[in-house]
Parts: structure tokens; C-alpha cells; sequence
């Protein structure tokens, strides 16, 4: 974001409570801050997100029923949000919808919101908080970018294990033997390490392309398919494929042949 540059739609991914609610917050602000280094903390914009009271930041959540809340967010609350998204913020350069619970979303709501995703208007700004991406639709969650509750803390940072940062150096090498030696040499890893080590690259590559982590040469190209790359190593995880097939694929697709 340093950069300007935004994606239109995270998936913040954290347990459900205050500390989502915070970080959720804490986006808006980055998005809407006017500061030299969002979120400044300190601009008129950045100080109402965080207090909940920015009239460009709105938040979707499940509906009170005639029992307590409804079960889920439905296609009506979709569809007012898609309407109001069309106009133009009343403060800020952007109008930034953050969708609590996204996971609560029915089927004929995500597809509401995917026809949004498909095509946004330029200022909106959409963040679905979810506590596991699984219950959303592929094609919701392809066109999300990722990131943690933490990764919105700036203290997550300092967080990137060698392993990780060893993995995105030698991608950044651009050294196709290098990289394969990398991930060939790494096959057997726990399942619990192996998972720790995706999670992390992807979350760092969430934090190079938003301008929180210097990029070390990767390009944003690079950066966007090395976040498809951990997603699939990730799903392959859960599915009970091996550590080792996890890096064989890592091997073959961290580096494109005709990228070096
Ligand atoms: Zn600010």
C-alpha cells in the first residue's frame, strides 16, 4: 500500500473476536488513510475508522431475526452493499466494506458478492474477516487477498522464520537450481512444520505486496502466483498429501522457466 498499490478485496483470516474486529479496523484505516504511512494513526480519516465511525468504512454482519441473529448473511444485504458501492465515498479516496463473519455468507450471497469482485468499482474496497476460507467459494477466495489477523499488527513483521525467508530469497535468486535444491532439501519437514512454512511465505507475500515487507525482488507477478502456490500447498495439506509432494510441487512451480 506504501506503493499505492491495493487490492480490492482481502480475506482477513483469524479466529473470530475483538482482535479480528481490531485488525479488520486497522485495514479500513490503511485503506483510507491520507497520511504519508498508512495507516498514520494520526489523519482525520485513519482516527474515525479506528473508532468504528468513518462514514466511508461499513461493516455487513448477520442481521437480528425474530430468534437472535439470523444464521446468515444473506443476498439482500449483498445486494445493498453492491448498490451503495456504486457511489462515490462521501470522505475518503475509498469506501471499504468489511464483510464480519464472510463465512456466514449463503450460496446466492457469495455469488452476489462475486459478480462485485468480477467488477469493482475503483474505489470500493471489500474485506471479508473469516474465521477458515473453506466455507467460501473458490472463486470468491481466488480473487481475495490473504492475510492474517496479525499480519494487519505491524509486529507480525519481525515474525518470518528462516525457513521462509530462505524459500522467497531463493525465489527471488531467480536461480532455478538453487530453488529446487531449496525445496528438494526441505521434503522431510512435519506436516505441522510444512504448514507453518506456507502459511508464513504467504502471509509474507501478503505483506510485500501491500508495502509492509521490502520486497527482495520478486515482482508483483512472481508475488501473486507464489500466493495461488502456497494456497495450493495448503489445500493439498488439509487433503493429506505429503510434506515431501508439497515441496515437489514448490520445486516444479516457484520458478517459471520463462521468467529467468
Ligand atoms: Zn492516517
Amino acid at each position: 500500500m506504501a506503493e499505492k498499490r491495493t487490492s480490492h478485496a482481502y480475506m482477513l483470516l483469524a479466529p473470530e473476536g475483538p482482535e479480528r474486529d481490531e485488525s479488520a479496523r486497522r485495514l479500513a484505516a490503511e485503506l483510507v488513510c491520507t497520511g504519508p504511512e498508512p495507516p498514520c494513526g494520526q489523519c482525520r480519516d485513519c482516527r474515525k475508522a479506528l473508532a468504528g465511525m468513518h462514514p466511508d468504512v461499513t461493516v455487513i454482519a448477520r442481521e437480528a431475526g425474530t430468534k437472535g441473529l439470523r444464521q446468515d448473511i444473506v443476498v439482500g444485504q449483498i445486494r445493498a452493499m453492491t448498490a451503495d458501492a456504486q457511489l462515490a465515498p462521501n470522505e475518503a479516496a475509498r469506501k471499504v466494506y468489511i464483510i464480519d463473519q464472510a463465512d456466514r455468507m449463503n450460496q446466492q450471497a457469495q455469488n452476489a458478492l462475486l459478480k462485485a469482485l468480477e467488477d469493482p468499482p475503483g474505489h470500493a474496497c471489500f474485506v471479508l474477516c473469516a474465521a477458515s476460507a473453506d466455507a467460501l467459494l473458490p472463486t470468491v477466495r481466488s480473487r481475495c487477498v490473504k492475510t492474517g489477523g496479525g499480519v494487519v499488527r505491524q509486529e507480525r513483521t519481525g515474525e518470518l522464520s528462516d525457513l521462509a525467508r530462505g524459500y522467497l530469497e531463493a525465489a527471488a535468486s531467480g536461480d532455478l537450481a538453487q530453488t529446487v535444491l531449496f525445496c528438494m532439501n526441505r521434503g522431510k519437514l512435519s506436516r505441522e512444520d510444512t504448514e507453518a512454512f506456507a502459511g508464513q511465505v504467504r502471509d509474507a507475500v501478503c505483506d510485500i505486496l501491500c508495502g509492509r515487507l521490502k520486497d527482495p525482488g520478486l515482482g508483483r507477478e512472481t508475488l501473486m502466483r507464489l500466493d495461488g502456490l502456497m494456497d495450493r500447498a495448503l489445500d493439498c495439506l488439509r487433503h493429506n498429501v505429503q510434506p515431501k509432494q508439497i515441496f515437489g510441487l514448490l520445486a516444479a512451480e516457484t520458478l517459471r522457466v520463462d521468467e529467468i
